[in-house]
């Protein structure tokens, strides 16, 4: 039987007026976007440290510090693609993601079968093994008043064993 393991990650970021709206891998038009190091995708963050998580391989803090400069404005595609590869490397593999991005706007349900298939393609997965569902805050505190955006991710992860199936 394959090892399984679940991951949780959450991740929140500020938006401010002038920067690239980047969720799930998808450019959106806005007037602001997410503050970071890197291109601040909060969904991919939270995604990435659900799939450390899962496997106690730390935090994205550790393995991309903000202090270095390699990892300004990276694509968090990339860096998701970097954590899939760390997990290999440990006998590991993605097999579902279920997450949740909280923004209050603009609207994000069109650009979610696009961010689902951005983040299945780097994981590996058919598109019907990452779920994301957008929600607002309901203007509540402060993302409700719209300053950031912030996401839960949970993964589940497998170790193959010599002839298990996936
Ligand atoms: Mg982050």
């Amino acid at each position: 039987m394959n090892k399984q393991r679940i991951g949780l990650g959450y991740d929140v970021h500020r938006l401010r007026v002038g920067r690239r709206l980047i969720l799930g891998g998808v450019h959106i038009s806005s007037p602001q976007g997410l503050v970071g190091h890197s291109d601040g995708d909060v969904l991919i963050h939270a995604v990435m440290d659900a799939l450390l998580g899962a496997v106690g391989l730390g935090d994205i803090g550790t393995h991309f510090p903000p202090s270095d400069p390699a990892y300004k404005d990276a694509s968090s595609l990339t860096l998701l693609k970097r954590v899939v590869e760390l997990l290999e490397q440990a006998g590991w593999a993605p097999r579902q993601i279920s997450a949740v991005l909280v923004a209050e706007r603009p609207r994000l349900s069109p650009y979610v079968p696009q961010m689902r298939q951005n983040l299945a393609q780097v994981l590996g997965r058919p598109a019907e093994d990452v779920s994301i569902q957008v929600t607002t805050h309901e203007g509540l505190g402060a993302l409700g008043r719209g300053e950031g955006m912030a996401s839960w991710a949970t993964a589940l992860v497998y170790k193959s064993e010599p002839g298990a199936k996936s």
